[in-house]
């Protein structure tokens, strides 16, 4: 049964500023058109361009997607597994929703139709206060005192993202702190690393963990990101979305990474793990001292392996979607997310883990899983 609607804002990994890292999710199916994005890469503007495009019902997919490098559109098959259910623009059912709930929504033009579907997003689930991870998000923040809207809007994050953007962000400095209006139309709020935390508006449970993202260049502090379970109370199913990662190490002082893996195997059957969205910011070329915080296709493929190995079933991840975000833009001769989900098909092939569903998240692009 398909649980989860994801809509890709964005899935860029940067240097490349647009469609940065950025997701909404929200029931298949849900009457409402609430939602909640987990990270604010892009915003707004994604909203406007899928809004404004149309909409069909027998779209097959020879649709072609951008890609600036061996051609500057590539056709979708390319990036994503056949059994992947995909479409471009926004789902049906979340247009009909927005049709029952506005009034005259159906007259109205793209942009106040991208701002009664902005509303509609009320908490933010932050993985990290990087720029790639904010920016939308921070841009777009005005907009919550526009007259018509009624609806406030919650960030969440656990303490290390809550607080940098407090201090960092929302400080009068870098923006205007919204927080501090007296209106509390926007609201910082915490999370705790592996507790359940109940979602305000859809029957989901959230679990936040804490995992590792490499060091301050000048500190050399460790820098943390977060991954996030959602768990739908109702049936059980679950989806993974990860923020910026890097794999345990030997010089680190705690396994995050293995004690998520081993959460998510003793408590999440494997039938019931819908999707993994996960980063893989550089190709095999990548030295791992050029990762900065980040996870190659080896790393990737060693992680999916210990789940894996968790999991002991015959079948291998068989089933399993895992969608590959946050691919870095770099001058090369090949689109660098094709390259990279060819890597991570053969290693996936050689470490036997099953029939894998590995595909690229694609901007601009709902997902059901
Ligand atoms: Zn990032
Ligand atoms: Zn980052």
């Amino acid at each position: 049964m398909v649980v989860f609607e994801i809509i890709v804002l964005g899935a860029n990994g940067g240097p490349s500023e647009y469609g940065t890292q950025s997701f909404i999710l929200r029931p298949v199916r849900a009457e409402s058109p609430a939602l909640i994005a987990v990270d604010g890469g892009a915003g707004m503007h994604q909203l406007r361009e899928m809004l404004a495009q149309k909409w069909n019902d027998n779209e097959d997919y020879d649709e072609l997607v951008p890609s600036f490098y061996e051609h500057d559109r590539e056709p979708i098959e390319f990036f994503v597994n056949s059994k992947l259910s995909i479409q471009r623009g926004l789902s049906r059912s979340l247009l009909q929703s927005l049709k029952r709930h506005g009034e005259h929504f159906e007259d109205a033009n793209t942009t106040n139709k991208a701002y009664k579907l902005f509303q509609g997003i009320t908490d933010y689930y932050i993985t990290h206060p990087h720029f790639d991870h904010i920016s939308g998000m921070v841009i777009n923040s005005p907009s919550i005192y526009e007259q018509e809207n009624t609806k406030k809007k919650t960030i969440w994050g656990l303490p290390h993202t809550v607080d940098a953007l407090q201090r960092h962000v929302f400080n009068d400095l870098m923006w205007p702190d919204l927080t501090a209006e007296r209106s509390e139309k926007l609201k910082l709020s915490y999370l705790n690393s592996k507790e359940v935390h109940k979602c305000t508006i859809f029957p989901w449970d959230v679990v936040p963990f804490k995992v590792h993202h490499g060091i301050g260049v000048k500190t050399g502090a460790p820098v943390y990101s977060t991954f996030y379970i959602f768990r739908d109370r109702e049936t059980k199913d679950c989806l993974v979305v990860c923020g910026d990662v890097e794999q345990d190490h030997a010089g680190l002082e705690e396994s995050l990474l293995e004690d998520f893996w081993s959460y998510v195997a003793e408590n999440i059957p494997l039938l019931h793990l819908k999707g993994i969205l996960v980063e893989c910011s550089c190709p095999l070329s990548f030295k791992p001292e050029q990762l900065y915080g980040h996870l190659s296709p080896t790393c990737l493929i060693n992680e999916l392996s210990n789940l894996n190995t968790l999991y002991n079933s015959s079948k291998g991840l068989s089933g399993l979607n895992v969608i590959v975000t946050h691919v870095k833009t770099a001058p090369a001769k090949r689109d660098p997310r094709l390259t990279i989900l060819e890597e991570l098909r053969f290693l996936a092939q050689e470490r036997n883990l099953g029939d894998l569903r590995i595909s690229i998240a694609l901007e601009g692009h709902t997902l059901f899983l």
